[in-house]
């Protein structure tokens, strides 16, 4: 059962108009999976959170939304979470972390309007934090933030928002002030009302928190002193331009702050309604000419994510695809622009797990499950009717683990090579050559060092053709602009390499190696590459 609407035939773009596809960014253990839960809680499509964490302790995202899937009936895919609130439709993308950290985090980005940016109140901002932070700043995704655990002691608010000012560039916007510090936390000033959100301790986070409101005189004398700090905070931050911006948060240059705890369901609410109220709707897509697809215009969809072995019965492939265009009708027959074949639709899955659910119709936004993919790769757009439409690749993003690859059964070479370029073209992981290591011998690179674990299965299971791999002691890499360089970039702690599309990289040990080999070759033409294919 899916809480998905049902509408048959609806108008494309009106269904857009209530989308808010967002994802969240965090660190491990700021309280993702939590979130999660209470945004699902808040949307009343479980009414009690808490249980899936409480019976066994820690479990992996997907795992978690799996038990909530099976209990609750809520709409689930590995890659998306979906329920209506205030009649939206909101879809939030899992952005997987922890070990499986790997380049489909990355990948999610692409297929997001928006992305709410999780800080643990006692840590800040946090390594994976900023790696996806960055994505987002180079796609001018509009980042929401939520600062979490206010329960718990934690550093200052303002400290707090400093730190996103200096570090990431983006004008802290508090729509909410804590009232008492962190571990002392009495409730949070709603700065647009002026008035005082109680917070209330509920039994263990199970259940909706109510709301408590006070007016400004009525906070004034009940909670008296730290009330009046809050205020004055509140209007030193109104003087240094952290008031509601909304073109700002849209240009994605501001960042709405709001304080809560997620494991408390306090401040969620606020959180949806922001989403409902700021996060933009999904907007037309440019194709690879630059030209918007409308989102009226017949159903088109691409392609951010492909996984495979998701059901034990059989072994299946199921490619995710973000409909940008049109109406998904299950059945439909659609074109895969990269090989204008046709894509029959008949299995889309919209959850998965043991009982299976199918997706009637999705519109701009949405996320579906296509089963027996095994044409469709990351990125790939599928569209229906005419004329044709093509959507832009979604970028390779810089890899920081590199490993050489090497067949264990010479016998098997040529199944090696067959297994390594399918695995390529799916995304799992990035192939690099190098004339002097040769054709036998290519470089793997990967985002997260799950993705060797996941080839390594693969190749020895899929493909009969079990590898060894080298690791490699490369952490860094650049875009060589001049490939006449390329005699240069060769030392004891670099190398050259050519990745599929023809460009050429150049990886470094680390950052010292890659400045001083700039300072001996100043004219050297080396580039980021966050996302290098735009
Ligand atoms: P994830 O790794 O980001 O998915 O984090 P989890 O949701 O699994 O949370 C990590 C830990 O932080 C768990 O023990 C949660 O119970 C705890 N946690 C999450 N949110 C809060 C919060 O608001 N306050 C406190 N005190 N703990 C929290």
């Amino acid at each position: 059962m899916s809480t998905a609407p049902r509408t048959q035939h609806a108008d494309p773009s009106g269904e857009a108009a209530r989308r808010r596809t967002f994802a969240v960014i965090s660190h491990p253990d700021a309280g993702k999976s939590t979130l999660t839960e209470a945004l699902a809680l808040h949307a009343k499509v479980i009414s009690e959170a808490g249980a899936v964490h409480g019976k066994a302790g820690r479990r992996g995202v997907v795992s978690d939304w799996l038990e909530m899937e099976q209990s609750r009936g809520i709409s689930i895919t590995s890659a998306a979470l979906q329920f209506e609130y205030d009649d939206c439709v909101i879809n939030l993308l899992d952005t997987p972390g922890h070990a499986d950290f790997s380049e489909d985090t990355y990948r999610v980005l692409a297929a997001v309007d928006s992305a709410v940016m999780l800080l643990d109140a006692a840590k800040g901002l946090e390594p994976q934090t900023l790696k996806l932070f960055d994505v987002c700043r180079h796609r001018d995704i509009p980042v929401i933030t939520f600062i979490n655990k206010w329960d718990r002691p934690g550093r200052e608010a303002l400290r707090l928002c400093d730190e996103i000012s200096e570090r990431i560039g983006l004008q802290p916007m508090p729509l909410t002030w804590p009232v008492g510090e962190a571990g002392h936390f009495k409730g949070v000033l709603d700065r647009e009302s002026g008035e005082f959100v109680g917070y209330e301790r509920t039994d263990g986070g199970a259940h909706l928190a109510r709301e408590n409101r006070l007016t400004a005189e009525e906070a004034a004398s009940e909670v008296g002193e730290e009330w009046n700090r809050a205020v004055e905070e509140s209007e030193l931050l109104t003087e240094s331009g952290g008031d509601l911006d909304t073109e700002a948060f849209r240009a994605a240059v501001a960042t709405p702050v709001l304080f809560g705890s997620a494991v408390r369901n306090f401040g969620v609410g606020q959180l949806l309604d922001l989403l409902v109220r700021l996060a933009p709707q999904p907007a037309t897509r440019p194709d690879t000419r630059g030209n918007p697809r409308a989102l009226d215009a017949p159903f088109s969809a691409f392609v951010f994510k492909v996984q495979t072995g998701m059901d034990p019965a059989h072994r299946d492939r199921v490619a995710f695809a973000r409909v940008c265009s049109g109406e998904f009708e299950r059945g439909m027959v659609a074109t895969h622009a990269a090989t204008k074949k046709p894509f029959a639709t008949k299995y889309a899955q919209h959850m998965f797990g043991q009982q299976r659910d199918t997706v009637e119709t999705a519109y701009p936004g949405d996320v579906v499950g296509l089963v027996n993919a095994s044409a469709l790769g990351v990125g790939d757009t599928l569209y229906e009717g005419k004329p044709a439409v093509e959507f832009p690749g979604i970028p390779s993003f810089a890899p920081e683990h590199f490993a050489v690859a090497r067949t264990s059964d010479p016998g098997r070479a040529k199944q090696f090579r067959r297994g390594v370029e399918q695995l390529a073209q799916e995304g799992v992981i990035q192939v690099l050559h190098s004339e002097v290591r040769g054709e036998g011998a290519p470089v793997l690179a990967a985002v997260g060092p799950m993705q060797f674990d996941v080839v390594t299965q693969r190749m020895e299971s899929e493909f009969r053709a079990p590898i060894k791999l080298e690791r490699l002691p490369y952490q860094v890499v650049r875009l060589v602009g001049d490939r006449n360089q390329s005699a240069a970039l060769r030392t004891h702690n670099s190398e050259v390499l050519e990745r599929r599309d023809g460009v050429t990289l150049a990886v470094f040990t680390d950052n010292i190696a890659l400045r001083s080999l700039v300072r001996l070759n100043p004219d050297l033409d080396l580039r980021n590459l966050v996302a290098d294919a735009e």
